[in-house]
């Protein structure tokens, strides 16, 4: 577990007195002053570098810290640990037998999950432990060296789907920790294609929904692209122009939409200067749909490529350029695909649909949209043993919050240790 300490809490009788040595003798600055009705306290936050004293004074006679001052008077109350991952924690905590004052997580200030820990499974200290809130979504582009290439994690928005089909048999109690639905049960996901850039020129890996989609399939889809390629390929330095090469993991709108746009009343490919590179069995489940997938392929994403003369298709698993090589997955669907990208013995690993979220490291919560479900998880459990053993730079393509990280293991507990 890592914890930071979030701040230490002092019961004090009254906080304008208190403030007459932390404020005027020790000359520290003071935050606004904060009341807590459902603790029923006043705080007042004195920073100390990353942490801060906490002034808390009860605002009822049956708050706790009233019954804390009561019993022995002002001084130190709790100290707060923060912790990203406030159930992992818990489990951990109960399997050592670790008394709890709260066992579920409860509601804390701003959005934040809490649990105190008994202080008599702490020497006499209150423990309180934090996950602070998590913003809904976090899309930063970002470029970086990876060995003799340089990766760029850049995004096209943001969409929901079903939350129900994005976890498959997994019951929703489940699931809804992880990614809370909104009240169409859709989950917020986003679209991460990531850039490669080598001597021998720039790739794209996916490319997003892009912008052809009507009012209708938007709403469906919560298609929420305010910021999308355009942006994160400029934040970046880049631009649609600056690409030599298109790769799809495959052709599902959520990863190709984006390789075409719409110029007047035709549809021509987005990458002006680009080639585009497709498995071709990809290419044949595409253009031969049927009642299953349907709703998956949409032509307009790849045939005017077809028209353009700018696709290149490859039948098997290979290097399509140097440090960039495809593995077929199947699963999702029959060719899905990843992408391995290795230089100076560092691997990254673009694993698209076959991991599309951290929450589907488990390995049981496979898409409910997968074809072949039985062959994801067969390869997901190989995949995920060499990506933990090996320590793989995971690009999770659908994550709204983590666009990559390493899975790790500990206590046969898996996490992912983010890295952006
Ligand atoms: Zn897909
Ligand atoms: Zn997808």
């Amino acid at each position: 577990m890592r914890a930071v300490l979030d701040h230490v809490g002092i019961a004090v009788q009254n906080i304008d007195e208190a403030l007459a040595f932390y404020r005027d003798a020790l000359g520290l600055e003071i935050e606004a002053p904060q009341e807590v009705p459902s603790e029923r306290v006043r705080a007042r936050a004195v920073p100390v570098g990353p942490s801060a004293l906490e002034l808390l004074e009860p605002t009822g006679s049956d708050s706790a810290i009233a019954k804390y001052l009561e019993r022995r008077g002002p001084g130190v109350h709790h100290i707060t640990l923060r912790v990203d991952d406030i159930a992992g924690v818990v489990a951990h905590l109960r399997a050592r037998g670790v008394r709890l004052v709260n066992e579920q997580p409860r509601q804390g200030a701003g959005g934040s999950l809490v649990v105190f820990v008994h202080p008599s499974a702490a020497h006499g200290v209150l423990v309180e432990l934090k996950q602070a809130a998590r913003p809904r979504s976090a899309l930063v582009p970002k470029r970086f060296a990876w060995g003799d290439l340089a990766l760029a994690s850049v995004h096209d928005g943001l969409f929901g789907l079903d939350g129900g089909a994005m976890f498959g048999v997994v019951p929703r109690p489940l699931w809804e920790a992880h990614a809370p639905p909104d009240d169409r049960n859709r989950i917020l996901l986003a679209m991460r294609p990531l850039v490669v850039e080598a001597e021998w020129g720039r790739m794209i890996i996916d490319c997003g929904a892009g912008d052809k989609m009507n009012g209708k399939q938007r709403d469906i889809y919560a298609l929420e692209r305010t910021r999308h390629l355009d942006h994160a390929l400029a934040d970046v330095g880049l631009d649609a122009d600056a690409i030599d090469l298109v790769l799809a993991t495959h052709l599902h709108w959520d990863h190709f939409g984006g390789a075409t746009t719409r110029q007047g009343a035709e549809v021509v490919p987005r990458f002006q200067r680009a080639r585009y590179v497709i498995r071709a069995a990809e290419w044949d489940d595409a253009t031969h749909t049927h009642e299953r997938n349907r709703a998956s392929y949409i032509p307009d994403d790849f045939l005017p490529l077809q028209a353009a003369s700018v696709v290149e298709l490859f039948e098997d698993d290979r290097s399509i350029r140097p440090g960039v090589r495809v593995v077929r997955t199947g699963g999702h669907t029959g060719q899905h695909q990843i992408v391995f990208i290795e230089s100076t013995g560092r691997t990254a690993v673009f694993v698209a649909d076959l991991i599309p979220t951290t929450a589907h490291i488990r390995d049981a919560w496979i898409m409910g949209y997968d074809l072949f479900p039985m062959e994801t998880l067969a390869f997901k459990q190989r995949f995920i043993r060499e990506a933990i053993e090996r320590e793989y730079l995971v690009f999770f393509e659908h994550d709204p919050l983590v666009a990559a990280g390493y899975i790790r293991e500990r206590d046969g507990r898996r996490y992912v240790e983010q890295v952006l």
